[in-house]
């Protein structure tokens, strides 16, 4: 058994140690924080980005004062506190400045409205227009002329509003067979592959004045069922 303050302290640090450690702490929780800002909120579903910091931030610190008999408790302990005190102040300034919320947390994006997808705000939430319409499908959409707008929410969950059938117009198809399909169509009415935009008079080679895509399908005007 060692003695007391090489249990808490270690042998060789003095309280400028835990000093340290605190110091130590508040810059992993800015850094974490950055690097959750960066990747992106879909990488972190389920969590806000704050409790994540919270979790990464007591796991370590508890985790090496548990298991590594050279790792003094005290500094560890300190760093708890630390990442606890950050959370609560980040918290409480985040309850009275709506900026530093939305800089933080996200916010909820607008990503389709009237008929097309927003393609700078998916860009901006990290989602490419094929991963879109995947999570459409899953919401039971097989043409977008059956939305009436669709967003992005802070947990990075996708919230889809419909419009009721005898709105449905006609829209791009997005079952991955119709997406795949590579006639070239010069008759009727078209939708385009990235972002939705109808087009009623399609010639070759034409592109997208919206998104610049090359890709046109045969609009659906399917409704939906069930
Ligand atoms: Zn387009």
């Amino acid at each position: 058994m060692s003695d007391w303050h090489t249990l808490f302290l270690g042998a060789d640090n003095t309280w400028l140690f835990v000093l340290e450690c605190a110091m130590r702490a508040v810059i992993m929780f800015v850094a974490v924080l950055f690097l959750f800002k960066l990747t992106g909120k879909r990488e972190v579903r389920q969590f806000s980005v704050l409790e994540l910091i919270v979790v990464i931030g007591l796991g370590s610190a508890l985790g090496d004062a548990m298991i590594y008999t050279d790792s003094p408790i005290l500094p560890s302990v300190v760093a708890m506190l630390v990442v606890l005190l950050c959370y609560w102040i980040m918290n409480k300034w985040m309850n009275h400045s709506r900026s530093l919320e939305k800089l933080i947390e996200g916010e909820v994006i607008r990503v389709f409205a009237n008929g097309v997808v927003d393609t700078a705000a998916l860009k901006k939430e990290g989602m490419t227009v094929h991963e879109f319409y995947g999570e459409l499908r899953v919401h039971h959409v097989e043409q977008l002329g059956q939305v009436k707008s669709a967003y992005v929410e802070i947990d990075g969950e996708l919230s889809v509003f419909f419009l009721p059938d005898e709105e449905v117009g006609y829209g791009l198809p997005i079952a991955p067979e119709f997406l795949r399909s590579q006639e070239g169509i010069t008759d009727g009415q078209v939708a385009c592959c990235g972002c939705g935009t109808l087009k009623e008079q399609p010639f070759l080679g034409m592109n997208c004045e919206r998104c610049g895509a090359g890709r046109w399908v045969r609009t659906s005007n399917a409704k939906r069922i069930g």
